[in-house]
């Protein structure tokens, strides 16, 4: 299950700085964040929820692909 972006998350203003906004939990700009589930801290409660829901995000998508198989050679 993985959806295209993560935009659901709460946002908070950032006292003092104009259009700028951070994840309420994890207090991640959203700008850093970008929409990617990954772009939250991995202690960010959103994150955890998200992802204990069953949600993967890019990185662990992405190496899972990785997983080559070895093969044997023989002289
Ligand atoms: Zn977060």
């Amino acid at each position: 299950m993985k959806k295209l972006f993560y935009i659901d998350y709460p946002q908070e203003h950032i006292e003092g700085q104009m259009h700028r906004y951070r994840c309420v939990h994890c207090k991640e700009e959203t700008t850093t964040i970008n929409g990617r589930l990954e772009g939250h801290l991995s202690s960010c409660e959103y994150r955890i929820k998200l992802e204990g829901a069953g949600y993967e995000s890019e990185e662990s998508a992405s190496t899972n692909k990785l997983v080559s198989h070895d093969t044997d050679d023989f002289d």
